[in-house]
């Protein structure tokens, strides 16, 4: 019995490492290594937040365009632009208002790692025109007041206590993040359109209590009766939406 003992314990080893071997060379153990980044990148969230909803129409276009329709439909386009890659959260889904504090408070309770709240311009100007992006910043950079600072909602001190000014940790990963959006929505694929782009920090309450970066981007002004034709053009949206994933891309693999 002791004489063939050792032999199959040889031959053992020798599966044994004949099996490890082909484990290691498996093509699909291979793949998930070289996939490990973009494995990490699916783990984020980000919460999109389309501006104003229900009795809260936001701007209105001299062709009768509501605001409130306009980033809902881009919040859509956008989403499921980025589902392929990451968990996407909508603050609403359909056309009613939510407390402004609550849309960010939203994002902390599901420890987001990303916050983007979505508007359109509006301005008296009509040749008031391109995107802008905004960040947080207690001072502002322009004299502008936003829609957004003044339109309080429903407010709760609760929110407000409890959240006040958590971005100002974030702000300087706020501010690459805009820029990474910038730089994307500067470049041209294909026939695609040219935004006339800028960035600005602004003490926007929508902002103010995210506890992740956080911008709030203004696409185009609907009161501009060329920009509100194009807000209304799927294809223009589509675009938007392709560039603003190519900069969250970037800025999540190139993250600090
Ligand atoms: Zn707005």
């Amino acid at each position: 019995m002791m004489k063939g003992y050792k032999p199959i314990l040889f031959k053992l080893h020798i599966v044994i490492i004949l099996l490890l071997f082909m484990m290691l060379a498996h093509p699909a153990i291979a793949e998930a290594k070289s996939n490990k980044l973009n494995f990490q990148i699916q783990k984020k969230t980000i919460v999109i937040d389309p501006g104003h909803g229900g009795y809260d129409k936001g701007a209105k276009g001299p062709d009768g365009t509501f605001e409130k329709n306009v980033t809902m439909e881009l919040a859509r386009v956008l989403a499921a632009e980025l589902e392929k890659t990451y968990k996407v959260i909508l603050t609403r889904t359909d056309d009613y208002w939510i407390d402004i504090l609550k849309r960010t408070a939203m994002a902390n309770h599901l420890n987001a790692d990303m916050f983007i709240s979505i508007h359109t311009g509006g301005s008296f100007l009509h040749q008031a025109s391109g995107i802008s992006l905004y960040y947080y910043e207690k001072v502002s950079t322009s004299a502008l007041m936003l829609e957004t600072e003044s339109m309080e909602g429903t407010k709760s001190s609760n929110f407000k206590e409890r959240w006040s000014n958590v971005q100002g940790r974030h702000q300087k990963n706020s501010k690459i993040f805009a820029e990474r959006i910038l730089n994307s929505l500067k470049k041209k694929i294909g026939k695609t359109v040219e935004y006339n782009t800028e960035i600005q920090g602004a003490p926007l309450m929508v902002l103010e209590g995210a506890d992740t970066p956080a911008i709030l981007i203004e696409i185009g002004y609907i009161t501009n009766p060329k920009e509100e034709k194009s807000l209304n053009d799927i294809n223009v949206l589509s675009d938007i939406a392709e560039k603003i994933k190519n900069g969250i891309d970037d800025f999540f693999e190139k993250a600090p």
